[in-house]
Parts: C-alpha cells; sequence; structure tokens
C-alpha cells in the first residue's frame, strides 16, 4: 500500500494509532487483535518486523561502505516483501522484479569487477526457468511456472551472477520439496505452491553466504 497514506485496519478500515502501529511491542500489547474491532492481526506483521530488523543489522555489519549498505539491504527488503506477496496472493508484482533486476545491475556495475558475469546471471537465468518450463509443457501440456518467476530470477541472478542464480534455483526447489513433502501435499500433483518465496529464500541463503566471511570461506 502507499506510504503516504496512513495504516488502516484490513476489516473496519478505522485508522491505526501510532502507538498502535510500534512494530513488534504493539503486537505483543494488542496480544495480536486489533484495537478497533478485536479483529486477529495475522503474525506475518510481527515476524518481518523482526526479520528484516535482522537483516538490517546483518548488512549494516557485512558491508564497508554505506552505499553498499543501502543497496544489500534493498535486496532483503524486496525479497522479504516478494516472499509474502507470493505466498499470499500466488503473484509477484513486476514493479518489484524489476526493481530487483535494475539496483542489481546497478549494484554489480558499481562494485563488482566482473560485471559481465551478472547480465550474463540475469539473461541465463530468465532463461533457465523459460526452458524448465518449456520442457514441463512438452510433458505436461500445461504451464507449470509462473512468468513472475522468470523475472524473479532474474533479478537474483543480476544480484548474484551466473552460477548463483543457477544455485539459488536448484536450492529453491530443494527448499519447496520440503515444503511439499512436510505440508502433506506430496500426493496432489496438482497443488500451487508460492515457489517465488522460495526463490528468494534461495537468494537470501546465497546472499548471506556470500556476505559472511566465515560462511563464504566454508562454502566457497
Ligand atoms: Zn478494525
Amino acid at each position: 500500500m502507499s506510504i503516504l497514506s496512513p495504516s488502516s485496519c484490513t476489516q473496519c478500515k478505522q485508522k491505526i494509532l501510532i502507538f498502535d502501529n510500534i512494530p513488534v511491542l504493539s503486537y505483543l500489547m494488542l496480544k495480536g487483535k486489533s484495537r478497533c474491532c478485536k479483529k486477529k492481526i495475522s503474525a506475518q506483521y510481527p515476524v518481518v518486523e523482526l526479520i528484516f530488523p535482522l537483516l538490517l543489522v546483518f548488512s549494516f555489519q557485512s558491508n564497508d561502505t554505506t552505499e553498499e549498505f543501502i543497496f544489500v539491504s534493498l535486496f532483503f527488503l524486496l525479497m522479504i516483501v516478494i516472499i509474502f506477496i507470493d505466498w499470499q496472493h500466488l503473484i509477484i508484482p513486476h514493479v518489484f522484479s524489476w526493481s530487483l533486476i535494475a539496483s542489481g545491475l546497478v549494484y554489480n556495475y558499481i562494485f563488482s569487477i566482473n560485471f559481465l558475469n551478472f547480465i550474463l546471471g540475469a539473461i541465463a537465468a530468465a532463461a533457465l526457468v523459460l526452458i524448465t518450463n518449456g520442457a514441463y509443457y512438452v510433458i505436461k501440456k500445461k504451464q507449470g511456472i509462473g512468468m513472475g518467476d522468470v523475472f524473479l530470477l532474474s533479478g537474483i541472478g543480476s544480484w548474484l551472477g551466473l552460477i548463483n542464480s543457477f544455485i539459488c534455483f536448484f536450492l529453491a526447489s530443494i527448499y519447496a520439496t520440503f515444503y511439499i513433502v512436510a505440508s502433506g501435499q506430496i500426493s496432489n500433483v496438482y497443488a500451487k505452491i508460492a515457489f517465488g518465496s522460495f526463490l528468494c529464500l534461495a537468494g537470501m541463503t546465497v546472499m548471506i553466504i556470500q556476505q559472511n566471511v566465515f560462511l563464504k570461506n566454508f562454502f566457497y
């Protein structure tokens, strides 16, 4: 929603007071229900309000310059937003994936020594999803992956580069498989899952490994 209009209750549309809109704390004080009409507030809000600041702290301590910190924080912000939108609505608004592609290319143009790797990453990642989708279509005669995921993985490729975007694709598939098994949907071959959310989780995993010196030395 617009950042210019004040927050309002999703049920009765009443304006939310400033002290009822404090991250995490208000959720706990209101015991998870809105003050106006006692509607249950989704646990998603305090979870996001808790995870994002942790990622900001991580980004702050692992980047040397303010510019890098801002860019990497933007990456995490877009990942979090896409995770929750795709999870709830099974769509990835283009404005977010295109912002991801653009910011990734600008970031790597400024900070990377091998910019070509990230242009190729953006293109090859999109191609990888399209080829996978095409193969699925030939076998099953229906679309398997949404077009939103094409642009999303392209964005992840523009941030993380050629090889890493492929790693993200397979890591996301592993995450999604675990989820399908754990949620008991393994027998339902037509179950729809928010694959974009898993792509973002994978993207965040690879970014965290890249940014953390200890993890980076361990994995690379
Ligand atoms: Zn209300």
